[in-house]
């Protein structure tokens, strides 16, 4: 059925015959990972068929995707047959195929948000130029193609600084922080060598570091959720409160420099903006993700719509949905393997069978194929009428060894 908003005939022979709800448009995702099985969670209940591209048979989205085609994002025939099937192509990793997904678009396949911005956003180094030449605040960096361009990074931003990844980073795999000038050429290795494609970014002495999901319509329209706060743990998103604890001239801030970042760039749906908070008051940003993302789970029970049924209305140009809080507070805690295979999973089964019986908590699990350290496995989401009751129930279920880690 078309979107326009005309009426259609009352009971033409078309309407009563078709399956569909709100839209006939199949959303093709690239990627089957856990943002893949949101999004499929967030369509159900609109009736909205998502299809799904990931390489893995059981793939966290292939138990409630509208269809699961097995094969690469990454490889080109794969994902031109995949495309045959959509009416419009988004992405839930950046790390896709981007030559195919320009190439399809320069055909005439919807791909949302575009493949240039894409292509932007998964070389972390071309990143930062663009958004260094969109005047958004970011950390000083260069890039480095050898031992003198390492050094010269360490005489111009002092020690210790953050190597990079520029491509495939994720989960702060592709970081390394460089304490001295001994340490580089061992960093350097450690992150695959300088053939790998890296640069080098100051150390940003942040007080926090903050979020937000900003939402773009293909009318270009931007609409932002809450900024919220995250804590990280050895580079690995470990929580997210919202709203932020922070000034409303900090949120005002974030929230400015979050939309400006996503002005510059071209496509609909969600983007996850992750932002330094300095001492004194400066926000810098850090990176942006072209798709739904970790600090944005919260908003599935926490918003008037969530971040995944933003980013498929996005995609579809249906009208954005209210991205405010519905609720007080939110805290989200990441199940991280602890270790890898089946012994990883001791201590996350005992945290979601303790949060089952927690007042506004709520269970995610991904259901991946494999248990592996230091990997997303589920989430907990908690919701309360105070940030320290929140807090107190996610204590609760952790042991408040762990607790107000700020
Ligand atoms: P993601 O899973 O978010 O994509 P990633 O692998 O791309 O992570 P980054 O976001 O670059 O990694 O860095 C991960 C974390 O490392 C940041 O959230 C922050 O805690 C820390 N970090 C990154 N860059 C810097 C910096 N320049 N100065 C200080 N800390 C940093
Ligand atoms: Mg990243
Ligand atoms: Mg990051």
């Amino acid at each position: 059925a078309p979107l326009s908003g005309q009426k259609e005939e009352p009971c033409g022979a078309e309407l009563c015959t078709s399956m569909e709800g709100l839209c006939d448009t199949v959303v093709g995702v690239l990627g089957g990972g856990q943002l893949g099985r949101m999004l499929c969670q967030a369509a159900s209940p609109m009736g909205i068929r998502v299809a799904v591209l990931d390489p893995m048979e059981n793939c966290p989205a292939s138990s409630i995707a509208y269809r699961h085609a097995v094969g690469s994002f990454r490889d080109t025939n794969a994902v031109r047959k995949f495309a045959e099937g959509c009416g419009v192509l988004t992405v839930e990793i950046e790390h896709v195929d981007v030559d195919t997904l320009d190439a399809l678009a320069k055909e005439g396949v919807d791909v949302e948000p575009k493949p240039s911005t894409i292509r932007i956003i998964q070389d972390k180094y071309l990143q930062k130029v663009h958004f260094r030449e969109h005047g958004v605040a970011l950390p000083e960096f260069m890039k480095i193609d050898n031992a003198e361009s390492a050094e010269e990074a360490g005489r111009i931003f002092g020690y210790p600084l953050m190597l990079k990844s520029r491509r495939l980073a994720y989960d702060g795999r592709g970081n390394a922080v460089v304490r001295s000038k001994e340490d580089l050429a061992n960093a350097v290795s450690l992150l695959g060598g300088y053939e790998r494609g890296l640069y080098a970014e100051k150390w940003a002495p942040f007080v926090k570091e903050l979020a937000v999901m900003v939402a773009r319509g293909r009318d270009a329209s931007v609409s932002s959720f809450p900024v919220v706060e995250t804590t990280h743990k050895d580079n690995i998103c470990h929580t997210v409160e919202a709203p932020a604890r922070v000034s409303s001239g900090v949120a005002k801030l974030a929230m400015d420099a979050a939309e400006k970042a996503i002005r510059s760039l071209d496509g609909a749906g969600v983007f996850g903006v992750e932002l330094f908070l300095l001492a004194d008051g400066q926000v810098l940003l850090n990176e942006v993700a072209p798709r739904p993302h970790n600090s944005g789970h919260y908003t599935i029970e926490a918003c008037f719509v969530s971040q995944y049924e933003q980013h498929l209305r996005a995609v579809l140009g249906l009208p954005l949905g209210d991205p405010s809080m519905k609720v007080p507070s939110a805290l989200m805690y990441n199940l991280l393997g602890e270790d890898d295979g089946e012994a990883g999973f001791a201590l996350a089964h005992k945290l979601l069978q303790k949060a089952v019986s927690v007042p506004g908590a709520s269970v995610h699990w991904y259901e991946k194929p494999e248990i592996r350290r230091q990997r997303k496995m589920g989430h907990i989401t908690l919701v309360g009428p105070t940030a320290s009751v929140v807090r107190a129930r996610l204590n609760s279920i952790i042991g408040s060894t762990e607790s107000s880690n700020n």
